[in-house]
């Protein structure tokens, strides 16, 4: 979405509550979508005296990916605070500044740029859901607490003991 920035650029140095809800389009991300339930922008902006608005909010959103495990469908909740500076009539191709012209900043790039920063490094479906299917029942990759060797259960054996002694 726009936002209208006409008010705050009449009176520099004053801030002004944003409170914005933006659609962002899905991302290709290593080779996976990551599709975002529209972001929720919450903070404040102002104009400074040279004529640039800072943004300061905080993003909110929910991705959805899949499972980096085992592939069902899978979603984070995403916060990422934002601090951000708006050239007037800078460059629009410079992907390293975000730019407006006119009287609105559009808070779509914005959006997907902290939106895409604050994902996790792998989507999971569940706390628990850390091994591939694949790996689950093979001997060589069990996770060591699924593991009953005898050895390593030495209560097991004292019970044992503690039992026979009746
Ligand atoms: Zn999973």
């Amino acid at each position: 979405m726009k936002l209208d920035v006409s008010r705050a650029l009449k009176q520099p140095g004053e801030s002004f509550p944003l409170d914005a809800e933006q659609a962002i389009a899905p991302q290709e991300i290593g080779g996976e979508t990551v599709r975002f339930d529209p972001v929720k922008l919450r903070g404040t902006y102002m104009a400074l005296e040279d004529g640039r608005i800072a943004v300061h909010c905080t993003l909110t959103a929910t991705a959805h990916a899949r499972c980096a495990n085992c592939l069902a469908p899978a979603h984070a909740d995403v916060r990422e605070p934002v601090e951000e500076l708006f050239l007037l009539g800078g460059d629009p191709g410079d992907s390293e500044i975000f730019t407006y012209t006119g009287q609105e900043i559009d808070l779509e790039r914005l959006a997907m740029s902290y939106a895409v920063l604050g994902l996790p490094m792998r989507f999971l479906c569940g706390p628990d859901c850390d091994r591939a299917p694949e790996f689950r029942d093979a001997d060589v990759d069990v996770c060591l607490c699924q593991k009953e060797l005898p050895g390593q259960r030495p209560f097991a054996a004292l019970k044992q003991l503690l039992e026979s002694a009746d």
